[in-house]
C-alpha cells in the first residue's frame, strides 16, 4: 500500500462538532479547551465561525475565542465565514485564515440561495480582495462534492466546475467536505487523483463525516492517491443540520491512532487528544462517537494478557 509518510490533521471539533450541540459551552471553556488542542500538536485548527450569532448560536463568541488565543506560532487558527461580513470580524478580532463554503449540489444552492454554486463562488471575489488587503489567508471548501441528498452521486463536472471558479477568484486552498457521509472509497480514490491531476496548481484539504462509518476507509483511500491534509473532530463530535442522522467528522483520535500505527506522522499525540474527548464528554453529557476512546489504543492491550 502506497502511503505518505506523514499528513497534517485539522482539529474542526470546536467549530463543526460543536455547533451542533445544544449545550453551549462557556467561552473560557472553549478557550481551554483549544489550549489542549494546541498542546495535543495539532498544526491546523478550526477554532469557530462568523456566521450569524442567530443562525449559530454555539459561535456567537468566536471573535472573543480568537482574541483570548492570541497568535499562536507554527500553528494555523482559522475560522469559517460566509460572506465579507466575515472578514471584517476576522480583521476586528486578530484572525488570519478564513474558509469559504459551497454546496456542490446544484438544486441545494438554487433551492438556497438562487444561484447555481458558481455564481456562489463568483459573489466571494469581494471576501478575496478584502482579505488580500488585510493579510488574511483565504480558502474554499466545496460540500458535497462526492453525494448530495438532492442528487446523488455529484458528477465530476460539478466539482470541476465549481473549482474552475474558485481559482478564478484567487483561491487555491480546496477542501472537499463529504458532509452527507456519502463517499465510497473507489469514488474518494478517483476524485481525488482526478483534481490533483487537472488542477496542479490547487492544494487539498479532505473533510470526511463518518455518517455510514466510512470516513476512515475514505481517508486511506485518499492518502493512497497522494492526499495529505484531513479534517477531524476529537471524539468525533458533529453532525450536518440538513442531513438526518448525520455523524459527526471522524474522531481525531481514531484517525492518529490509525496513523500512528501504520507508520504515518501526524505529530499529534493522541494521549492527549483521548483526554480532551473524555473532557468533552463530561461537558456535553453524551457518548461520543470514538472507536479508540472506548476501546483504547491497540499498543494498550499488549501484555494485558497473561
Ligand atoms: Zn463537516
Amino acid at each position: 500500500m502506497k502511503l505518505p509518510s506523514s499528513v497534517t490533521l485539522c482539529e474542526v471539533g470546536l467549530r463543526d462538532g460543536l455547533q451542533n450541540e445544544k449545550t453551549i459551552l462557556p467561552t473560557d471553556e472553549k478557550v481551554e479547551l483549544l489550549r489542549g488542542v494546541v498542546d495535543a500538536g495539532f498544526p491546523v485548527i478550526e477554532v469557530g465561525s462568523f456566521m450569524h450569532p442567530k443562525a449559530v448560536p454555539q459561535m456567537a463568541d468566536t471573535d472573543e475565542v480568537f482574541k483570548r488565543l492570541g497568535d499562536i506560532p507554527g500553528v494555523e487558527l482559522r475560522a469559517l465565514i460566509p460572506n465579507l461580513r466575515g472578514i471584517q470580524r476576522a480583521i476586528d478580532c486578530g484572525c488570519k485564515k478564513v474558509k469559504l463554503n459551497v454546496s456542490a449540489s446544484r438544486q441545494h444552492n438554487l433551492k438556497n440561495l438562487n444561484m447555481t454554486p458558481e455564481q456562489s463562488v463568483e459573489g466571494f471575489a469581494s471576501c478575496v480582495e478584502a482579505a488580500k488587503e488585510n493579510g488574511i489567508a483565504i480558502s474554499g471548501s466545496i460540500s458535497m462534492p462526492f453525494g448530495s441528498p438532492w442528487e446523488g452521486r455529484t458528477p465530476v463536472e460539478d466539482v470541476d466546475a465549481i473549482i474552475e471558479a474558485y481559482l478564478k477568484v484567487g483561491i487555491s486552498e480546496i477542501s472537499l467536505s463529504d458532509t452527507s457521509g456519502m463517499a465510497v472509497p473507489n469514488q474518494v480514490g478517483e476524485l481525488c487523483a482526478h483534481v490533483q491531476e487537472k488542477y496542479p496548481e490547487a492544494t487539498w484539504w479532505l473533510h470526511f463525516h463518518n455518517t455510514r462509518g466510512m470516513a476512515m476507509a475514505n481517508i486511506v483511500a485518499a492518502m493512497e492517491v497522494g492526499m495529505t491534509q484531513f479534517d477531524s473532530s476529537f471524539g468525533g463530535l458533529g453532525g450536518c443540520p440538513f442531513v438526518p442522522g448525520a455523524a459527526g467528522n471522524i474522531s481525531s483520535e481514531d484517525v492518529i491512532h490509525m496513523c500512528d500505527e501504520m507508520g504515518v506522522k501526524t505529530g499529534v499525540d493522541v494521549v492527549k487528544v483521548m483526554a480532551l474527548s473524555r473532557r468533552m464528554r463530561d461537558l456535553l453529557d453524551h457518548n461520543l462517537d470514538s472507536y479508540v476512546l472506548r476501546a483504547g489504543r491497540s499498543s494498550d492491550l499488549i501484555g494485558s494478557k497473561s
